[in-house]
């Protein structure tokens, strides 16, 4: 295996440097205007590298590029395709060092939540070589008997993704792996903050074989205007994003002119109830996990706690104490718990949210600070928070926990389900009252007993504004491809 020391450069190529290029039909290349912006290590403020930005014409040459290689690609035998996908989760799990540490130091993420995300992201790879020869069709005999019904499924085409910038790694290749499968060629947009990854990982499909033109990478600055023009274009067909509810809702309007079948990914807001009769070991492990893997930035972050008030006091101050053992520091440093959030934007996002929260009424029982150097936030625990506050409803995406006490079950169920998201839920408590209360929450996907649901088997997708469609499992193949029906005289 590919080792570094701590705090290494991360060897890319010949050159030793990292990917900071577009990568365009199978080429590296510096934007056609020249301009790069700095990508910054958010644990301490210095510029890693220049990044290109990708112009209106580099955008151009990128559908150009997805567009002449679509017929060859959608044409190769699903075993080629889904071969170079398991060689692509190969070289990772080789380089699966190399590849946190590029997250590491863009994103600002601790260690083991960079290494978490490096074994989530390729495993996709793996999951979509092996749904790659398994497309499925159909073939019966309509009702009349004069035909036979013919159903099979095509890839869709030229596929634009979109991808946030807390999970730089998983929320690529839940798209990119799902994408190649099926057959589509596609143009990858990172987010600004976190471009390195991204081009790391073209870089290992380009070493697993994808030829030209199928993958493609741009990072157009400013984005929305860049986008935009590009969903005017009649070749691409598939826009799948992950991103914020805010930006998704505009990207739906502009799919809309095109009628481009969108995938959306969007915020949450999740609810953690912990039901009388929980038990607190667990309880209290899986809500550390749930609030605190990725620092809280997660759109899947416990982000409303509500605790039964039996067990309120028992459970905040436990809580509480484990919040107070965690190593905050930088990634690189790999026994710190927990990293530097992405930006000082962020990271003062999360100080303004805990003002307010204190504003209306909340108590500062642990942390509650931002640190003097770099973008970090001290692990933080808030009581008396309201139901219907400022925090209450606005996705933190940070280190803080905004408990609210509830008598009433029922009353809890319906605070959980008082907010415009439905991502994701978590329930502690005795397994049968836990599952009723499961089947009763309105989200997409119900943790019972434990802090983390995410998996590429299984089905990951909101209701209400957290999104449309569903990426991994089954179902993820299914949103770059298209049925076609074929009717054939009996
Ligand atoms: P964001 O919406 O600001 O940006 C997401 C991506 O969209 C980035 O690549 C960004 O450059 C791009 N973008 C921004 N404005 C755009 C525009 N006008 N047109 C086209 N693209 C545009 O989100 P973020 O801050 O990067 O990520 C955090 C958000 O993502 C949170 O709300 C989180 O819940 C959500 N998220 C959702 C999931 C999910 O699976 N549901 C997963 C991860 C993150």
């Amino acid at each position: 295996m590919t080792t570094l020391a701590p705090g290494a450069t991360a060897p890319r190529r010949s050159d030793q440097s990292l990917f900071a290029d577009l990568y365009i039909d199978g080429a590296w290349r510096a934007g056609s205007d020249g301009r790069r912006f700095p990508v910054v290590d958010p644990s301490d403020g210095s510029t890693i590298t220049e990044f290109a930005i990708a112009s209106d014409s580099d955008c151009d040459a990128a559908i150009a590029a997805a567009e002449a290689a679509f017929p060859a690609w959608a044409a190769t035998a699903p075993r080629e395709r889904s071969e170079i996908l398991r060689r692509a989760y190969e070289i990772l799990t080789d380089e699966v060092e190399i590849f946190a540490e590029i997250m590491v130091r863009e994103n600002g993420k601790a260690w083991p939540d960079a290494m978490g995300e490096a074994a989530y992201a390729k495993e996709f790879f793996r999951w979509f070589a092996e749904e790659a020869v398994r497309i499925p069709g159909d073939y019966r005999l309509s009702p009349a008997g004069d035909k036979r019904i013919v159903v099979t499924r095509q890839p869709i085409g030229v596929s634009l993704l979109i991808t946030p910038w807390n999970f730089p790694a998983a929320m690529a290749t839940r798209k990119l792996a799902p994408a190649l499968a099926a057959g589509c060629t596609m143009i990858l947009k990172p987010a600004r903050e976190t471009p390195l990854t991204a081009a790391y990982m073209v870089d290992v499909l380009e070493r697993a074989g994808v030829p030209r033109g199928v993958v493609n990478l741009i990072t157009p600055v400013p984005t929305g205007p860049a986008i935009a023009r590009m969903l005017q274009h009649p070749a691409v067909r598939k826009l799948s994003f992950t991103g914020s509810t805010e930006v998704g809702r505009e990207l739906l309007h502009q799919c809309a002119d095109t009628v481009v079948s969108a995938s959306m990914e969007l915020g949450g807001n999740a609810p953690l109830i912990v039901l009388p009769g929980a038990d607190l070991d667990v309880a209290i492990d899986g809500a550390l996990l749930a609030k605190m893997r990725n620092g809280g930035s997660a759109c899947t972050a416990a982000n409303r706690f509500y605790v039964h008030s039996s067990l309120h006091d028992r459970f905040v101050q436990r809580f509480g104490e484990r919040l107070s053992a965690l190593r905050m520091g930088k990634g690189l440093e790999r026994t710190n718990d927990l990293g530097a959030l992405v930006s000082f934007a962020e990271r003062d996002k999360v100080a303004d949210l805990v003002a307010t929260a204190v504003d209306e009424g909340a108590e500062v029982a642990v942390g509650g600070k931002p640190s003097e150097v770099g973008a970090f936030y001290e692990p933080t625990l808030l009581t008396g928070v309201a139901h219907g506050s400022t925090i209450n409803r606005t996705e933190i995406f940070g280190p803080v926990t905004a408990v609210v006490r509830f008598d009433d079950v029922d009353d809890a169920v319906r605070q959980a389900n008082d907010t415009i998201f439905g991502l994701m839920a978590y329930v502690f408590g005795e397994e049968r009252a836990a599952m009723q209360v499961a089947q009763r929450l309105d989200a997409g996907m119900v943790a019972v007993n434990r802090g983390v649901v995410s998996d590429p088997a299984a089905p990951f997708g909101g209701t209400k504004q957290s999104g449309l469609g569903r990426e991994g499992s089954s179902e993820g193949i299914l949103e770059f491809l298209e049925e076609k029906y074929i009717a054939v005289t009996a």
